[in-house]
């Protein structure tokens, strides 16, 4: 059980696991994906609350440890005070940990990911300077594309962006043999492995 407060000031205790396996709990990937995985009713005034709280999200028959850690916590992980246990990387927020799941749902290499993230956030700064490109890997569509959205370009719009499965794979395979390179030597600090870490400049000054 754990304890609640909701927007309305209503304290309760709500059944939300603080870990799960998913190779035991299968039905849990869909939840993750949908959005109603650690959300509850409030007892009070019945509003659905969707929650961030630290639980541990283990997938070991695809070596998944991840740690999710609320989104008020972001800057103790950027900042290095907040870390996972030993063998779990760190996300940081709901949409991280789905966004996370996702890549390993798909097999696909988390590092790569957050690599080819860095390049379509590169590529959208250029297109829209002075926005802050957020993007999330949603899933491989039927013909192997990889699927993102791109948050932050315009107000509330969500940009849909494919990218081939063999632009993938030579970003893989570019990650795999140069990983001192810029920018995937960029984007893990300690347990967090993110796009996120990597300061955007683009956009900024003429
Ligand atoms: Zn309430």
């Amino acid at each position: 059980m754990r304890k609640i407060t909701c927007n309305c000031e209503h304290e309760f205790s709500a059944d939300l696991p603080d870990e799960v396996n998913l190779d035991r709990s299968p039905d849990i990937l869909e939840k993750i994906a949908d959005g109603s995985f650690l959300s509850c009713a409030c007892p009070s005034c019945g509003a659905i609350l969707h929650t961030d709280l630290e639980t541990r999200v283990e997938w070991p028959s695809r070596e998944m440890r991840l740690l999710l850690v609320p989104e008020l916590a972001r800057l103790s992980v950027l900042s290095g005070h907040l870390s996972g246990p030993e063998g779990f990387d760190v996300v940081v927020g709901y949409a991280e940990l789905a966004d996370r799941v996702a890549v390993y749902a798909a097999r696909l290499d988390a590092l790569a990911v957050e690599t080819l993230k860095f390049h379509l956030a590169e590529k959208a700064l250029d297109s829209v300077p002075d926005s802050k490109p957020l993007l999330t890997f949603e899933s491989l569509d039927g013909e192997g594309n990889l699927l993102f959205h791109i948050h932050g370009l315009r107000d509330s719009e969500v940009a849909v962006s494919s990218v081939p499965l063999r632009l993938y794979e030579s970003v893989r395979n570019a990650v795999g043999s140069n990983p001192g390179e810029e920018p995937q030597s960029l984007l893990r600090n300690g347990a967090y492995l993110s796009v996120q870490n990597v300061l955007f400049e683009g956009g900024q000054d003429d």
